[in-house]
């Protein structure tokens, strides 16, 4: 029988990863497998001391636009995948993007994220476009993009045109799990060139992946901590796999909020200046789930500025919270429950803090 590891250990552990922000692969591994509520509470209360250091209680606020939803992607977990004939097809157009942001600027959003499918007619002439005027338009705002898999020339070209960020999640770093969340044209080597591009090109690079997808082990875990501290990107997006019907991991169970939290907890011990968002995913799965975000270590959120015409066709999963309190509409809600748990909401860029 294994010995169950007390909780004097797992304090220990705890302490070690807050004194010297990272952990050998065993380590986090005792930790995720023997976590209980003492220990997440005490995780969590090291996270947002570590957090209070470099950001203090502000939360930075992105306005998240949701710009095409065509992809020439089969990934088997997601709603926008090629295959599912039933999802309704819409893409933006510039005008509306523009329109988008000068309403989210209004709203006291200073950075926009651009996210979408792999769509083909989005060139990179015309992501460039898109960026150039946007930053025009908003000189004083940060654009991030979120478009997926491109040539280290095309990721130039944006970097050029004025993008800021870049977002790519690398899903799992598990070879062999990758290979069963994806299609055979798509390698996680593949995955991890991208954002060795990014990051040497200069954008403040975001990763990350999502928390009790279909096949995951504790180990496929650990291997997602240890590639966050050898990538070192300065954002990480995490949310648990939520099903969506016309996949084929419709019958699968979702993440839980639980383990999503406890992560989120380990990646702000390993990864103290990180921006790290309490994600849309989150708060679908659990009322307040974007607060327990919050206070388990996350300091950003992405309300939802796309055009209420299409926001509910970016399904890339089962119910996918739209028009409530996390739209950027609503920020004014969203600022309240934010103070409500001790945290501002500011109007700022929020770039990564450069020392
Ligand atoms: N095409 C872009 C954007 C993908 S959508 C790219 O490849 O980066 C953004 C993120 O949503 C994905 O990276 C994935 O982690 C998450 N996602 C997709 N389907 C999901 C699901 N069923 N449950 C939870 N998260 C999902």
């Amino acid at each position: 029988m294994i010995e169950k590891t007390d909780s004097k250990r797992l304090i220990s552990l705890a302490d070690k990863l807050y004194k010297n922000t990272s952990l050998s692969p065993e380590e986090y591994k005792e930790l995720i497998d023997n976590r209980n509520d003492e220990i997440s509470q005490y995780l969590f209360s090291k996270a947002r001391e570590i957090r209070h250091k470099y950001y203090g209680n502000k939360v930075y606020i992105r306005g998240l636009i949701e710009f095409t939803n065509f992809c020439k992607n089969d990934c088997l977990y997601c709603g926008i995948r090629r295959s599912n004939h039933n999802a309704q097809r819409y893409r933006l157009s510039e005008e509306d993007i523009l329109s988008c942001c000068k309403e989210g600027y209004g709203l006291g959003f200073r950075t926009f994220v651009l996210q979408g499918g792999e769509d083909p007619y989005f060139s990179d002439e015309r992501i460039c476009s898109i960026v150039k005027k946007i930053k025009e338009a908003f000189p004083n705002c940060a654009v991030t993009l979120s478009i997926g898999e491109k040539s280290r020339e095309s990721y130039e070209s944006y970097f050029k045109a004025g993008a800021d960020r870049f977002l790519l999640r690398h899903e799992t770093a598990d070879r062999c799990h990758y290979g069963k969340l994806h299609p055979k044209e798509l390698s996680l080597e593949n995955r991890m060139r991208c954002l060795k591009d990014l990051k040497s090109i200069g954008f403040q690079t975001g990763t990350g992946f999502m928390v009790g997808s279909p096949f995951q082990t504790t180990d496929c875990l650990v291997k997602d901590m240890m590639f966050l501290k050898e990538l070192q990107p300065e954002m990480v997006g995490i949310g648990p796999f939520i099903p969506h019907n016309d996949t084929p991991f419709r019958d699968k169970p979702q993440g839980s909020c639980e383990l999503t939290l406890f992560m989120l907890g380990l990646i702000r011990l390993t990864l103290p200046k990180a921006l790290i968002p309490a994600t849309t995913a989150l708060g679908t799965i659990e009322k307040d789930g974007r607060e327990k975000g919050i206070l388990s270590g996350a300091n950003v959120v992405m309300p939802n500025l796309s055009p209420m015409s299409v926001r509910k066709k970016y399904l890339l999963y089962n119910n996918k919270i739209a028009t409530g309190e996390e739209s950027a509409q609503s920020i004014s809600l969203l600022r309240q429950s934010l103070e409500n748990i001790g945290y501002e909401a500011v109007v700022s860029k929020g770039d990564y803090p450069k020392d």
